[in-house]
């Protein structure tokens, strides 16, 4: 391609509205276009790199023996109804764009395809002997986040490959997740990237795992939690570890104290000269569940531990049979504003005990009238602990259960691990922290769709049982953005070659000197037809202004057709190390090829 024929426009300054390097840069260099909020266009050159990631999880999906087919994005409603997601898809999470049609129907834009898939196989699949079986599309998704932000990190429109697995049993959905991890790797590994496969969260589904795979960069919006000796890596929404050991606590005997002003760990630990391993603070949560219920909850956690809420709303969402209802809406701790919307009388915040009276909950048919309590693991084993007394400016020392305080009857693990905790496979492994960007998931489902949705066959023994599923996720182009949030430097982007959107740049310094551009013009052809993907930048600029556009859009090789000609040679620059040689022209085509087929 010529650039000169090209919509070629690359900014100098940085977009005011970006604010990590990827998103900067790829507005920068012309490859992007806001069109709305979380709305790209994806310009020529963005369109390229795009069809190569495509390209490599496409080969590497075939390999795998999955089949590539192509969903519709428009889905009734009825099928979300189904399997019980089309309320909090479009109210509570809200995050599918929901219309009504011309003859009063109401559909969604696909945001995920698990109801499409799961009615093509209720319809198709009959039998084991058609078992497994794993279909896939690369495809726009729509989804209606709430903070859509880092250019094609967090879009609202964007390009997701989804593959869906069918199976007899565990067993072989096992060996198909096993499959997509490998399949998942090379994908990454091929496009260039440095990345973790971590333990993720499956949310209260359960099954048996999930896993993300995250490439790493300080942008990340997920942290990681891993080892050195690489034995243990996940997701800190779902990391576990082993916490320090409590302190013995230094109160022998149970006291109500006066602790003006210590209404939060750090001053209260000061105020009474003790670690906050002898505590056991209550953290108050409002749960909303989708039959409208609200649920207050209690959460007692040691003091120098952080309730993972991740955790905690898998654990609500597994009590929701419970209260008459099938998943939970919404999580948090309320403020001032929201407790008035369910408390009878102030509550002594920063002061609550275990055991707070379930009479500050009004009555109400949307209230439920007690508090949930939980206790986490963490604070089950203190002696003599420090905790609230229910009265603002008053704690109580030396409190054991069983004793004042009755221990909570659930028991729960739903503390945040973190960074220097003692690893549990071994403890004299500490957790590292890192950011990652997630541009993967793979996820064994289990029944929770077919169930839902009434999608059975036939097995050997002629009994109609449920489908085994799994699914899988990649974002191709979050992906293509990642490998720029990895790879750039003050002047631009560092396209690894794999997924650049040309091999090479022939940058002509001086458009008017007839040799120069008769020598860049059969450059230009003999490469393109060696299959090195190239451009020709014959625009009438000066050359640095070239040369600096060239690194700017990061093409990996740049092909000078300057002074070195009288030695008929060009100078070739390679961008990710600068190294810059003098090449033969009639070897250009076989040393890039080289460099290539080594780089891919
Ligand atoms: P996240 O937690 O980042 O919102 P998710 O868990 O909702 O992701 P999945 O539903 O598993 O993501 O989707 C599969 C893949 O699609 C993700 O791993 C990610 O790479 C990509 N993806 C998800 N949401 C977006 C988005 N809004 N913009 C771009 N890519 C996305
Ligand atoms: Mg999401």
């Amino acid at each position: 391609m010529r650039l000169s024929q090209m919509l070629f426009v690359t900014l100098r300054e940085d977009p005011a509205e970006a604010e990590i390097p990827s998103h900067k840069l790829l507005l920068r260099a012309g490859y992007i276009r806001r069109i709305g909020s979380g709305i790209y266009a994806y310009l020529p050159l963005m369109w390229r790199v795009l069809q190569k990631v495509s390209q490599i999880v496409r080969e590497e999906m075939n390999a795998t023996g999955a089949q590539e087919c192509l969903l519709p994005q428009l889905q009734p409603a009825e099928l979300w109804r189904e399997s019980g997601r089309w309320d909090t898809y479009t109210k509570a999470e809200g995050i599918m764009f929901a219309l009504t049609d011309r003859q009063e129907r109401e559909l969604g834009l696909g945001p995920t395809h698990e109801e499409v898939i799961v009615t093509v196989a209720r319809e198709m699949i009959r039998s084991y002997r058609q078992l497994p079986l794993h279909l896939y599309q690369i495809q726009t998704k729509f989804r209606d986040e709430i903070r859509p932000r880092f250019g094609l990190m967090r879009g609202r429109e964007f390009i997701m490959k989804d593959g869906y697995s069918f199976h007899t049993d565990e067993e072989s959905l096992k060996n198909t997740y096993q499959h997509m991890h490998h399949a998942y790797s090379n994908m990454l590994r091929r496009s260039g990237l440095a990345f973790r496969a971590v333990e993720a969260d499956s949310g209260a589904i359960g099954g048996s795992g999930s896993q993300e795979f995250m490439v790493l960069a300080e942008a990340g919006e997920d942290e990681v939690l891993y080892t050195e000796d690489g034995e243990y890596a996940a997701n800190v929404e779902k990391a576990v570890s082993m916490p320090a050991e409590a302190q013995p606590s230094p109160f022998t005997s149970y006291e109500k104290r006066e602790t003006p002003g210590t209404e939060t760990i750090e001053k209260l630990c000061k105020f009474l000269k003790c670690s906050p391993t002898q505590l056991v603070k209550n953290v108050l949560y409002q749960a909303v569940y989708d039959n409208g219920m609200t649920v207050l909850v209690l959460v007692s956690i040691r003091g120098d531990q952080e309730v993972n809420e991740v955790k905690l709303q898998n654990e609500l969402v597994r009590l929701a049979d419970g209260y008459g209802a099938k998943t939970i809406l919404t999580l948090k701790v309320p403020d001032a504003q929201e407790q008035q919307q369910w408390a009878a009388s102030p509550l002594p915040l920063g002061y609550i005990a275990p055991e707070i009276a379930d009479d500050y909950i009004r009555s109400d048919k949307h209230l439920n009238p007690k508090f949930l309590r939980l206790v986490d693991k963490t604070a089950v084993d203190l002696n003599n602990f420090v905790t609230g007394a229910n009265e603002s400016g008053y704690h109580v020392v030396g409190a054991n259960w069983g004793e004042q305080f009755q221990l909570p009857e659930r028991v729960v693990d739903v503390r945040k691990a973190r960074h220097g905790d003692r690893s549990i496979h071994n403890p004299e492994q500490t957790l590292q922290s890192a950011r990652g960007i997630e541009v993967g998931h793979i996820f064994q489902l289990g029944t929770k769709y077919s169930k839902a949705m009434g999608a059975t066959y036939t097995n050997e023994q002629g009994e109609e049982v449920p489908l085994m599923m799994g699914c899988y996720g990649v974002g191709v182009s979050r992906l293509a953005q990642a490998a720029v949030e990895q790879s750039y430097d003050k002047d631009g982007i560092i396209w690894p070659v794999a997924i650049a959107p040309y091999h090479a740049i022939v940058s002509v310094p001086n458009v008017a000197d007839a040799q120069q551009m008769q020598a860049a013009e059969k450059l230009y052809n003999q490469l393109n037809q060696a299959g090195i993907e190239t451009l020709l930048d014959d625009r009438n600029e000066r050359a640095g202004v070239k040369f600096k556009d060239a690194d700017l859009i990061g093409i990996p090789y740049r092909i000078v057709t300057g002074r070195s000609l009288q030695a008929g040679k060009v100078e070739v620059v390679e961008r990710a190390t600068r190294k810059s040689q003098e090449i033969p022209l009639d070897e250009v085509a076989s040393t890039l090829k080289q460099w290539i087929d080594a780089a891919t």
